[in-house]
């Protein structure tokens, strides 16, 4: 199972904890447990972690509301985050004066956000640019905690900043890292701290702009921090820690008899990460595969499962139908008309102005007679998307070019995921068949160029059914069950 990191070829290993894996003394008490074991196995240990569950959303929230001159709330969200934090503390820091050296560090970062909550007040309003150094402060204060819970252990350990180690540009909230910095940063930082035998804890999510201005790496960014951390060390291993056995066939909340996937391969990963699965945030897979080094999906609270191994090559044994996954409320929108065969540029202005909304597009079709192209957007979009595109095309439906633009009820995207599906003949037959018989009618199909997966637009009312049937489907030898 995990026998390879016994091998002396492997040397370092980034564990990345997401926030449920931190969330609980108990569950930040088993991810200490982890890392001691396998500092055992491992010459050099490097932990990044997330900031305690729900922790980035409070303080979205706190930094939100006092734009809507609710004043007071910040000061009790506050409160219930020093709460929070404390409470760890006083269970897994042994050492008093420890203990209450990070508890004061916390206490600082909340006042931090409070007096920024104050001035957004008074401004009314929160730049990108703030909102980046306040959503920070959840792996902030989360490193102090976790660093000082496994040096009472007994494990020497040192809380990182990763604004030391990741530089980006300033596009707050979804900056993007100068990758060759980075490397330099990090190893700079990283190599006398790991020199010593020490492990160093570090915060997911954050970075900094070349003036020290934080930023961070989009919701669900610390994924992507350990692999940019993995791939500038170089790291031998990369393991993604979460609370659920790996990447799954399905939701298990959905579907009770999902399974682990034991191998995929980083082209299924993307596209299962794309169509709703939120396994791993999808700017990960890219420095890992070019650094060539090995990444793993596992389970914090199930720590000897093997998970999900993640390969850039699978074999022909490794399965066909590997997932399926759903991207729920949606609505398909419909552009038509006879005329539109002749008018250039059609799908081009559409999705220009579909884009200016900011609004993200799943799934796209156009029937080849060229008639119409039907594309999906969330149903909270559909409205302003109609509107949009009434006006952008104004001409062309006065002319009659365009007849109408329209929305379906709600629907949901069913993709049906494998890399395997492009050798085996016949895959597709067996998901219409399957889900014909089942009395799921399918409103519109994509197949991606990459032949990795096959979507489906089905009814709402049906996509639990579709999901259910097209299950089935998979293998139980590829899955592993
Ligand atoms: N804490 C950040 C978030 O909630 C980053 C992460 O958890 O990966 O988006
Ligand atoms: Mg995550």
């Amino acid at each position: 199972m995990i026998s390879a990191s016994n091998s002396l070829k492997n040397e370092t290993l980034v564990m990345k904890f997401g926030g449920t894996s931190v969330g609980t003394a108990e569950a930040m008490h088993q991810v200490v447990s982890i890392v001691e074991t396998e500092k055992q196995r491992w010459k050099n240990v490097v932990v990044v972690t997330s900031a305690l569950s729900g922790v980035t959303d409070t303080l979205l929230k706190m930094a939100s509301q006092v734009t809507t001159g609710q004043t007071t709330a910040p000061e009790e969200s506050a409160a219930e985050l020093a709460r929070r934090h404390s409470e760890i503390a006083d269970i897994l820091i042994h050492d008093k004066a420890v203990r209450q050296i990070v508890k004061t560090e916390i206490n600082d970062i909340i006042s931090q956000v409070i007096n920024l909550c104050k001035a957004i007040a008074v401004l009314g309003e929160a730049t990108p640019r703030v909102m980046d150094t306040i959503a920070s402060s959840g792996e902030r204060m989360c490193v102090r905690l976790l660093a000082a819970a496994i040096q009472s252990a007994g494990i020497p350990a040192q809380a990182v900043e990763a604004t030391r180690l990741i530089r980006t540009d300033d596009h707050y909230t979804d900056a993007h890292p100068d990758f060759a910095k980075t490397q330099q940063m990090t190893r700079a930082v990283l190599t006398p701290i790991l020199e010593k035998g020490t492990v160093p804890v570090i915060t997911g999510f954050i970075a900094a702009t070349e003036n020290g201005n934080i930023t961070t790496l989009g919701r669900g960014g610390s994924d992507y921090s350990a692999a940019l951390i993995g791939a500038s060390l170089p790291a031998d291993d990369v393991w993604i820690y979460t609370d659920v056995n790996g990447v799954m066939t399905a939701d298990p909340r959905l579907v009770p008899d999902a399974a682990t996937v034991p191998i995929c391969s980083y082209r299924e990963i993307a596209e299962l990460a794309y169509y709703g699965a939120k396994v791993l945030h999808p700017k990960t897979i890219r420095p890992v595969i070019e650094a060539g080094i090995g990444l793993r999906v596992c389970n914090t609270f199930n720590p000897e499962h093997p998970g999900t191994r993640l390969v850039s090559e699978l074999k022909a044994q490794d399965g066909v139908i590997k997932a399926i996954t759903t991207i729920r409320g949606l609505q398909l929108i419909t552009l038509e008309g006879r005329g539109m065969l002749g008018v250039p540029g059609v799908a081009a202005r559409t999705f220009e102005t579909v884009a200016k909304l900011g609004t993200s597009v799943p799934l796209i079709t156009q029937a080849s007679s060229e008639q119409s192209i039907c594309f999906a957007v969330p149903t909270e979009s559909t409205n302003s998307v109609i509107t949009m595109l009434t006006s952008a095309f104004a001409r062309e439906i006065e002319s009659r070019d365009i007849d109408r633009v329209w929305a379906t009820e709600e629907v949901g995207i069913v993709t049906v995921v494998g890399e395997g599906m492009r050798s085996t003949p016949g895959v597709s037959g067996r998901v219409f068949t399957a889900l014909g018989n089942n009395k799921v009618n399918v409103i519109a199909i994509a197949q991606g160029s990459s032949e990795v997966s096959i979507s489906l637009v089905v009814n709402a009312v049906h996509i639990q059914q579709a999901l259910r049937v097209l299950h089935q489907l998979i293998q139980p030898a590829e899955s592993g069950l």
